[in-house]
């Protein structure tokens, strides 16, 4: 089996983070790279689980010291995946990384074999409905969110793959059906 980066993308509210916990539920091969970010944390989330929160200086300076494999600002916040980890990880297992669309095409530029899978919703207005039952967003955070939408679904041609979150189980056994078939091919990796 290839050690591979797979890159989870699509809007925010889509089920990303919940189709990601649970594959790793399933896959306990499997490992998340947790993400560097100076947005503030939602209530319930955890520095160094669900993010690593830091200042706009602090991540400044990460990024004069190439820490970042790649980073991107949205949503008036920075975000980046640290190198390090992702790296390190590499040599044992696959690597998760949820991050957004520009992250993901910069991802594939820097690591070899990246696997990037775009997560659709089945439609907008049971997005919005996922987005606002959630109830973690400001009006302005959750704006923002829907403003992004069509440019993350122009960018998800450029993804490998699609996969419709309509039922949870489904994307889930979707995915994992993805992921044998990609770590069994043919790559410099193999053992
Ligand atoms: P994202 O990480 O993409 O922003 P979340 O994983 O936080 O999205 O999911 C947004 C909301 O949608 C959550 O309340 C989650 O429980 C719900 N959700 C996720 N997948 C499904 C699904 N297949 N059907 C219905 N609700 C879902
Ligand atoms: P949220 O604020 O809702 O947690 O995340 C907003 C967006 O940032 C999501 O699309 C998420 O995938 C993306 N994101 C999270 N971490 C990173 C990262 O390290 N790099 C990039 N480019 N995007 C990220």
């Amino acid at each position: 089996m290839r050690n591979i980066p797979i890159v989870i993308s699509g809007p925010s509210g889509v089920g990303k983070g919940t189709i990601v916990k649970e594959l790793l539920k399933k896959d306990p091969t499997l490992v998340e790279s947790v993400s560097m970010t100076t947005r503030a944390p939602r209530p319930g989330e955890v520095s160094g689980k669900t993010y690593i929160y830091v200042t706009k200086e602090e991540f400044e300076r990460r990024i004069a010291e190439g820490d970042f494999l790649e980073y991107d600002e949205h949503f008036s916040g920075l975000y980046g995946t640290p190198r390090s980890f992702v790296e390190e990880q590499l040599q044992k297992t696959s690597v998760i990384l949820e991050i957004d669309v520009v992250g993901g095409l910069n991802a594939r530029k820097l690591l070899k074999d990246t696997l990037l899978i775009f997560i659709d919703p089945p439609s907008i207005e049971e997005l919005v409905e996922r987005l606002k039952k959630r109830g973690t967003e400001s009006e302005q955070a959750l704006r923002e969110r829907l403003q992004r939408v069509k440019y993350e679904v122009h960018m998800r041609e450029q993804y490998d793959y699609k996969v419709l979150n309509d039922d949870l189980n489904r994307a889930v056994d979707e995915i994992l059906a993805i992921l044998e078939k990609e770590r069994k091919k043919e790559g410099d990796q193999d053992d």
